[in-house]
């Protein structure tokens, strides 16, 4: 498979990279992670994962409203781009493996979570052993929300991994999508 190509545009004047017109931070892995495992632990995983998942959705959801206006796509093909991009960006290698455009509910599977991929370096103390991708819990839904309004309604979906590569069983994350 050919490398994929990530349109990337850093401005002489400011310093700021954009893709697509988005502008976009570039920063080294076990940065993101460290702030975001201060995060967990400042406020326990009960309190913090459900303000991820409104933080997530939100941003999923205006990100393929900009996209689809950028490259003139409309409804799912918004969100299979939104899963091609997220691919190319270090987050992981995310695959659908069902999507039910009626409802809205989909499976999506994760390779090298870059959550995962922090545990199993050894890098992410008391990591191992818990699902660690609750991060992505609220994109999918976001994306599929947004992806079904053309269709004349906003589902109420919901998301959860339900099992995480991190945990040992499986060389894989499997989230599934709901529809309340
Ligand atoms: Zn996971």
């Amino acid at each position: 498979m050919a490398a994929p190509r990530v349109p990337i545009e850093v401005d002489p004047e400011s310093g700021v990279w954009r893709t697509d017109g988005l502008p976009m931070l570039y920063v080294p892995r076990h940065f993101f992670i460290n702030n975001h495992l201060a995060v967990e632990q400042a406020l326990g995983r009960d309190a913090y994962a459900p303000l991820l998942y409104d933080a997530g959705y939100r941003s999923a959801f205006t990100w393929c409203e900009r996209e689809a206006e950028t490259h003139g796509l409309a409804g799912f093909e918004v969100f299979h781009h939104y899963m091609r991009r997220i691919s190319q960006r270090g987050w992981g290698l995310f695959a659908v493996q069902r999507l039910d455009e009626a409802t809205g509910e989909a499976t999506v599977r994760v390779k090298h979570s870059l959550f995962v991929e922090h545990a199993l370096a050894g890098q992410g103390d008391g990591m191992a052993g818990l699902a660690q991708c609750y991060m992505f819990a609220g994109w999918f839904p976001g994306a599929l929300a947004w992806a079904a309004r053309p269709l004349g309604r906003e589902p109420a979906l919901a998301c959860t991994e339900v099992h995480c590569a991190a945990q040992g069983a499986h060389d894989h994350c499997l989230f599934r999508v709901t529809a309340g």
